[in-house]
């Protein structure tokens, strides 16, 4: 049985940034690693981020 409830290691956290201006750090959030200053929230997929920029601008 797979274990993905452990979430994001620690370590690797702290390495992580919002690719938005202020480059803030992310804390883990249920579901997801939400940015502390734009509130933008990237999902985990099987215990890794998927952090991307916006590139996709609405138009
Ligand atoms: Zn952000």
């Amino acid at each position: 049985m797979p274990d993905d409830s452990k979430g994001v290691h620690p370590d690797l956290l702290k390495q992580l940034t919002c690719p938005c201006d202020v480059r803030s750090s992310l804390s883990e959030d249920s579901g997801g690693l939400r940015c502390d200053q734009c509130d933008k929230v990237f999902p985990l997929v099987e215990g890794i981020p998927h952090i991307l920029p916006d590139s996709d601008s609405e138009s």
